[in-house]
Protein backbone atom coordinates (compact mmCIF):
# COMPACT_ATOMS: atom_id res chain seq x y z
CA UNK A 1 0.00 0.00 0.00
CA UNK A 2 1.80 3.53 -0.95
CA UNK A 3 -0.02 5.91 1.11
CA UNK A 4 0.23 9.49 -0.65
CA UNK A 5 -0.87 12.99 1.89
CA UNK A 6 -2.10 15.45 -0.17
CA UNK A 7 -0.71 18.70 1.66
CA UNK A 8 -2.69 21.15 -0.42
CA UNK A 9 -1.06 23.21 -2.16
CA UNK A 10 0.36 20.72 -5.04
CA UNK A 11 2.53 19.67 -2.40
CA UNK A 12 2.09 15.67 -1.64
CA UNK A 13 4.28 13.64 0.71
CA UNK A 14 5.33 9.67 -0.13
CA UNK A 15 6.00 7.63 2.62
CA UNK A 16 9.52 5.99 1.58
CA UNK A 17 10.71 3.16 3.91
CA UNK A 18 14.22 2.87 5.31
CA UNK A 19 15.31 -0.91 5.28
CA UNK A 20 15.99 -2.37 8.73
CA UNK A 21 15.69 1.17 10.36
CA UNK A 22 13.80 2.54 13.52
CA UNK A 23 13.12 5.69 11.58
CA UNK A 24 10.87 3.68 9.29
CA UNK A 25 10.55 6.12 6.75
CA UNK A 26 11.40 9.14 4.67
CA UNK A 27 8.81 11.44 3.50
CA UNK A 28 9.60 12.43 0.12
CA UNK A 29 7.48 15.53 -1.39
CA UNK A 30 6.24 16.20 -4.78
CA UNK A 31 5.77 19.85 -5.57
CA UNK A 32 4.02 20.15 -8.81
CA UNK A 33 5.78 23.41 -10.98
CA UNK A 34 5.00 24.23 -13.92
CA UNK A 35 7.79 22.18 -16.17
CA UNK A 36 6.77 18.65 -14.11
CA UNK A 37 6.82 17.62 -10.38
CA UNK A 38 9.80 18.33 -8.01
CA UNK A 39 10.94 15.89 -5.59
CA UNK A 40 12.53 16.98 -2.65
CA UNK A 41 14.51 13.95 -1.38
CA UNK A 42 14.54 10.86 -2.64
CA UNK A 43 14.67 7.86 -0.16
CA UNK A 44 17.00 4.77 0.70
CA UNK A 45 18.45 2.94 -2.57
CA UNK A 46 16.95 0.07 -1.83
CA UNK A 47 14.12 -2.19 -4.50
CA UNK A 48 11.24 -2.00 -1.96
CA UNK A 49 11.64 1.68 -1.06
CA UNK A 50 12.17 2.15 -5.23
CA UNK A 51 9.12 0.34 -5.92
CA UNK A 52 6.94 2.54 -3.23
CA UNK A 53 8.34 5.59 -4.77
CA UNK A 54 6.81 4.77 -8.33
CA UNK A 55 3.72 3.65 -6.86
CA UNK A 56 3.52 6.91 -4.90
CA UNK A 57 4.03 8.91 -7.93
CA UNK A 58 1.56 6.90 -10.18
CA UNK A 59 -1.16 7.61 -7.33
CA UNK A 60 -0.03 11.11 -7.41
CA UNK A 61 -1.36 11.30 -11.11
CA UNK A 62 2.75 11.06 -12.78
CA UNK A 63 5.55 8.55 -13.06
CA UNK A 64 8.93 8.61 -12.01
CA UNK A 65 9.67 9.71 -16.00
CA UNK A 66 8.10 12.74 -15.72
CA UNK A 67 10.38 14.04 -12.51
CA UNK A 68 11.73 17.56 -13.56
CA UNK A 69 14.14 17.67 -10.89
CA UNK A 70 15.27 16.62 -7.64
CA UNK A 71 16.03 18.73 -4.80
CA UNK A 72 18.30 17.19 -1.81
CA UNK A 73 17.80 18.72 1.77
CA UNK A 74 21.72 16.70 2.30
CA UNK A 75 23.56 13.93 1.17
CA UNK A 76 22.75 11.49 3.86
CA UNK A 77 21.38 8.27 2.03
CA UNK A 78 17.68 7.92 3.23
CA UNK A 79 17.62 11.27 1.82
CA UNK A 80 20.01 11.19 -1.65
CA UNK A 81 20.02 7.58 -2.32
CA UNK A 82 17.61 7.18 -4.90
CA UNK A 83 18.24 10.74 -6.19
CA UNK A 84 20.52 8.19 -9.41
CA UNK A 85 17.41 6.17 -10.30
CA UNK A 86 15.15 9.12 -10.60
CA UNK A 87 18.02 11.01 -12.82
CA UNK A 88 17.76 7.75 -15.08
CA UNK A 89 14.45 7.13 -15.58
CA UNK A 90 13.68 11.03 -15.94
CA UNK A 91 16.47 13.22 -17.03
CA UNK A 92 15.74 15.12 -14.01
CA UNK A 93 18.66 17.27 -12.75
CA UNK A 94 19.66 16.93 -9.04
CA UNK A 95 20.60 19.66 -6.99
CA UNK A 96 22.25 19.77 -3.65
CA UNK A 97 24.46 22.48 -1.52
CA UNK A 98 28.19 22.95 -2.74
CA UNK A 99 29.21 21.71 1.12
CA UNK A 100 27.73 17.40 0.53
CA UNK A 101 27.93 17.81 -3.15
CA UNK A 102 31.95 17.80 -1.92
CA UNK A 103 31.23 14.92 0.46
CA UNK A 104 29.77 12.87 -2.43
CA UNK A 105 32.69 13.60 -4.34
CA UNK A 106 34.83 12.71 -1.94
CA UNK A 107 32.90 9.57 -1.35
CA UNK A 108 32.98 8.51 -4.63
CA UNK A 109 36.86 9.14 -5.18
CA UNK A 110 38.32 8.10 -1.67
CA UNK A 111 39.28 4.09 -1.32
CA UNK A 112 37.80 2.48 1.64
CA UNK A 113 40.94 1.68 3.14
CA UNK A 114 41.82 5.43 3.49
CA UNK A 115 38.42 5.80 4.65
CA UNK A 116 39.27 3.22 7.72
CA UNK A 117 43.10 4.23 8.10
CA UNK A 118 41.47 7.54 8.82
CA UNK A 119 38.56 6.59 10.96
CA UNK A 120 40.64 4.28 12.88
CA UNK A 121 43.56 7.19 13.62
CA UNK A 122 40.33 9.41 15.31
CA UNK A 123 38.92 7.04 16.75
CA UNK A 124 42.01 6.56 18.60
CA UNK A 125 43.00 10.03 19.22
CA UNK A 126 39.80 9.84 20.85
CA UNK A 127 40.75 7.34 23.50
CA UNK A 128 38.96 4.60 22.19
CA UNK A 129 39.73 1.04 23.36
CA UNK A 130 41.70 -1.27 21.19
CA UNK A 131 38.74 -3.39 20.83
CA UNK A 132 36.83 -0.99 19.12
CA UNK A 133 39.44 0.14 16.57
CA UNK A 134 41.02 -3.55 15.44
CA UNK A 135 38.25 -4.22 13.78
CA UNK A 136 38.10 -1.19 11.07
CA UNK A 137 41.94 -1.63 10.91
CA UNK A 138 40.80 -5.31 9.46
CA UNK A 139 38.04 -3.63 7.82
CA UNK A 140 40.69 -2.07 5.75
CA UNK A 141 42.00 -4.64 4.61
CA UNK A 142 38.85 -7.11 3.76
CA UNK A 143 37.24 -5.48 -0.25
CA UNK A 144 34.21 -3.32 0.13
CA UNK A 145 31.54 -3.07 -2.15
CA UNK A 146 31.49 0.43 -4.21
CA UNK A 147 29.42 2.70 -2.58
CA UNK A 148 28.75 5.41 -5.67
CA UNK A 149 26.29 8.11 -4.96
CA UNK A 150 25.10 10.29 -7.45
CA UNK A 151 26.83 13.54 -8.37
CA UNK A 152 24.64 16.18 -8.20
CA UNK A 153 23.97 18.41 -11.57
CA UNK A 154 23.32 21.96 -9.86
CA UNK A 155 24.60 23.68 -6.62
CA UNK A 156 22.09 24.90 -4.22
CA UNK A 157 22.71 28.79 -3.54
CA UNK A 158 21.54 30.17 -0.14
CA UNK A 159 19.20 32.41 0.05
CA UNK A 160 18.79 32.19 -3.79
CA UNK A 161 15.11 31.03 -4.94
CA UNK A 162 15.76 28.00 -6.85
CA UNK A 163 14.59 27.92 -10.70
CA UNK A 164 11.12 26.05 -10.16
CA UNK A 165 8.81 27.83 -12.12
CA UNK A 166 5.33 28.62 -10.84
CA UNK A 167 6.60 28.09 -7.40
CA UNK A 168 8.85 30.32 -4.97
CA UNK A 169 11.09 27.73 -3.24
CA UNK A 170 14.03 29.49 -1.55
CA UNK A 171 17.10 27.92 -0.05
CA UNK A 172 17.92 28.26 3.70
CA UNK A 173 21.61 27.10 4.50
CA UNK A 174 21.40 25.27 7.80
CA UNK A 175 24.31 23.59 8.58
CA UNK A 176 24.65 21.52 11.32
CA UNK A 177 23.91 17.96 10.81
CA UNK A 178 25.58 17.92 8.01
CA UNK A 179 27.74 20.58 6.27
CA UNK A 180 25.46 21.34 3.04
CA UNK A 181 22.12 20.64 4.84
CA UNK A 182 19.32 22.96 3.55
CA UNK A 183 16.28 23.84 4.21
CA UNK A 184 13.77 24.69 1.39
CA UNK A 185 11.29 27.43 2.10
CA UNK A 186 8.25 27.46 0.07
CA UNK A 187 7.14 31.29 0.03
CA UNK A 188 3.44 31.31 -0.90
CA UNK A 189 0.34 31.27 1.40
CA UNK A 190 -0.55 28.11 3.11
CA UNK A 191 -3.30 26.30 1.47
CA UNK A 192 -5.33 26.23 4.80
CA UNK A 193 -4.84 30.01 5.50
CA UNK A 194 -2.61 28.97 9.03
CA UNK A 195 -0.60 31.83 10.50
CA UNK A 196 2.87 32.21 9.48
CA UNK A 197 5.64 32.54 6.54
CA UNK A 198 4.74 30.11 4.13
CA UNK A 199 6.18 26.10 4.26
CA UNK A 200 9.49 25.12 5.33
CA UNK A 201 10.58 21.42 3.85
CA UNK A 202 13.08 21.35 6.86
CA UNK A 203 15.08 17.96 5.95
CA UNK A 204 16.69 16.58 9.26
CA UNK A 205 17.10 19.65 10.39
CA UNK A 206 13.75 20.22 12.51
CA UNK A 207 11.78 16.58 13.04
CA UNK A 208 8.69 17.05 15.62
CA UNK A 209 9.90 14.45 18.20
CA UNK A 210 13.39 13.29 17.85
CA UNK A 211 16.84 15.69 17.67
CA UNK A 212 19.63 14.86 14.57
CA UNK A 213 22.61 13.92 15.20
CA UNK A 214 25.21 16.42 14.93
CA UNK A 215 28.90 14.62 14.94
CA UNK A 216 32.05 15.96 13.50
CA UNK A 217 32.04 17.14 9.75
CA UNK A 218 34.33 13.73 9.01
CA UNK A 219 36.52 14.54 6.11
CA UNK A 220 39.96 12.80 5.67
CA UNK A 221 41.49 15.97 3.35
CA UNK A 222 40.21 19.08 5.65
CA UNK A 223 42.10 19.43 9.18
CA UNK A 224 39.85 22.74 9.53
CA UNK A 225 38.34 22.51 13.62
CA UNK A 226 34.75 22.97 12.16
CA UNK A 227 31.93 23.35 15.13
CA UNK A 228 28.99 21.73 13.55
CA UNK A 229 27.67 22.19 17.19
CA UNK A 230 27.63 25.72 16.71
CA UNK A 231 26.58 25.68 13.00
CA UNK A 232 23.82 23.70 13.87
CA UNK A 233 22.48 25.87 16.92
CA UNK A 234 22.89 28.77 14.43
CA UNK A 235 20.62 27.24 12.08
CA UNK A 236 18.05 27.08 13.93
CA UNK A 237 17.74 30.29 15.16
CA UNK A 238 17.92 31.09 11.13
CA UNK A 239 14.56 28.61 10.48
CA UNK A 240 12.74 30.11 13.60
CA UNK A 241 13.04 33.89 12.29
CA UNK A 242 11.67 32.26 8.99
CA UNK A 243 8.69 31.55 11.04
CA UNK A 244 7.10 29.43 8.38
CA UNK A 245 2.82 28.29 8.72
CA UNK A 246 4.13 24.51 8.89
CA UNK A 247 7.21 22.57 9.00
CA UNK A 248 7.33 19.81 6.53
CA UNK A 249 9.76 17.78 7.33
CA UNK A 250 11.83 14.59 6.22
CA UNK A 251 10.79 12.27 8.46
CA UNK A 252 7.88 11.79 11.32
CA UNK A 253 5.12 14.34 10.91
CA UNK A 254 4.20 17.59 9.46
CA UNK A 255 3.69 20.22 12.71
CA UNK A 256 3.08 23.77 13.15
CA UNK A 257 5.00 26.14 15.55
CA UNK A 258 8.57 26.23 14.29
CA UNK A 259 9.23 28.40 16.96
CA UNK A 260 8.00 26.66 20.24
CA UNK A 261 10.02 23.33 18.18
CA UNK A 262 12.96 25.29 18.07
CA UNK A 263 13.15 27.16 21.45
CA UNK A 264 12.68 23.40 22.74
CA UNK A 265 15.84 21.99 20.60
CA UNK A 266 17.95 24.96 22.26
CA UNK A 267 16.80 24.57 25.29
CA UNK A 268 17.96 20.45 24.96
CA UNK A 269 21.45 21.57 23.60
CA UNK A 270 21.52 23.88 26.47
CA UNK A 271 20.93 21.52 29.25
CA UNK A 272 23.13 18.54 27.41
CA UNK A 273 26.08 21.29 27.28
CA UNK A 274 25.78 22.36 30.96
CA UNK A 275 25.16 18.28 32.03
CA UNK A 276 28.52 17.77 30.19
CA UNK A 277 30.64 20.45 32.48
CA UNK A 278 29.22 18.74 35.18
CA UNK A 279 30.90 15.33 33.85
CA UNK A 280 34.22 17.46 33.04
CA UNK A 281 35.18 18.19 36.22
CA UNK A 282 38.13 15.77 36.19
CA UNK A 283 39.52 15.32 32.69
CA UNK A 284 38.24 13.07 30.06
CA UNK A 285 38.85 11.51 26.96
CA UNK A 286 35.72 12.02 24.15
CA UNK A 287 35.59 8.44 24.35
CA UNK A 288 35.13 8.72 27.71
CA UNK A 289 32.92 11.46 27.66
CA UNK A 290 30.92 9.81 25.41
CA UNK A 291 30.34 6.69 27.80
CA UNK A 292 29.51 8.80 30.69
CA UNK A 293 26.46 10.63 28.84
CA UNK A 294 23.11 9.82 28.40
CA UNK A 295 21.74 8.10 25.32
CA UNK A 296 18.85 6.46 24.77
CA UNK A 297 20.00 3.30 26.48
CA UNK A 298 23.11 2.60 28.72
CA UNK A 299 26.12 2.36 26.90
CA UNK A 300 26.89 -1.24 27.45
CA UNK A 301 23.82 -1.72 25.19
CA UNK A 302 25.14 0.86 22.44
CA UNK A 303 25.77 -1.22 19.64
CA UNK A 304 29.62 -1.19 17.74
CA UNK A 305 28.61 1.14 15.00
CA UNK A 306 26.72 3.72 16.76
CA UNK A 307 29.00 3.47 19.55
CA UNK A 308 31.44 5.13 16.90
CA UNK A 309 28.23 7.99 16.29
CA UNK A 310 28.03 8.54 19.63
CA UNK A 311 31.51 9.45 20.57
CA UNK A 312 31.70 11.76 17.28
CA UNK A 313 28.66 13.81 18.48
CA UNK A 314 30.60 13.42 22.02
CA UNK A 315 33.22 15.28 20.43
CA UNK A 316 30.96 17.65 18.80
CA UNK A 317 29.35 19.01 21.82
CA UNK A 318 33.70 19.17 23.43
CA UNK A 319 34.00 21.54 20.17
CA UNK A 320 31.08 23.54 21.09
CA UNK A 321 32.50 23.93 24.94
CA UNK A 322 35.90 24.62 24.01
CA UNK A 323 34.47 27.57 21.60
CA UNK A 324 32.40 29.09 24.56
CA UNK A 325 35.64 28.99 26.80
CA UNK A 326 33.90 26.54 28.93
CA UNK A 327 36.39 23.74 28.71
CA UNK A 328 40.45 23.09 27.91
CA UNK A 329 42.10 20.30 26.30
CA UNK A 330 44.66 19.21 29.03
CA UNK A 331 48.36 19.39 27.01
CA UNK A 332 50.82 16.64 26.97
CA UNK A 333 49.26 13.46 27.08
CA UNK A 334 47.85 11.08 24.53
CA UNK A 335 45.20 10.51 24.03
CA UNK A 336 44.15 14.28 24.98
CA UNK A 337 41.70 14.93 27.37
CA UNK A 338 39.03 17.55 28.30
CA UNK A 339 38.53 19.87 31.78
CA UNK A 340 35.65 22.00 32.79
CA UNK A 341 36.85 25.91 33.14
ZN1 LIG B 1 20.43 12.97 7.82
ZN1 LIG C 1 17.19 11.45 7.53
Amino acid sequence: MTQVYDHGGGVRALRVPIPDNPLGHTLVYVVDTDRGPVLVDTGWDDPDSWDTLVAGLDACGTSAGQIHGVVVTHHHPDHHGLSGRVREASGAWIAMHEADGAIVRRTRETRPERWFTYMSAKLEAAGAPEEHVAPLRSGGRRRHPGFSPALPDRAIVPGELLDLPGRRLRAIWTPGHTPGHVCLHLEEDHPAQLPGHGRLFSGDHLLPEITPHIGLYEDPDDATITDPLGDYLDSLERVGRLAPAEVLPAHQHAFTDAGARVRELLAHHEDRLTGLLTLLAEPLTPWQLAERMEWNRPWSQIPYGSRTIAVSEAEAHLRRLVKLGRAEAVTGGEPVTYVAV
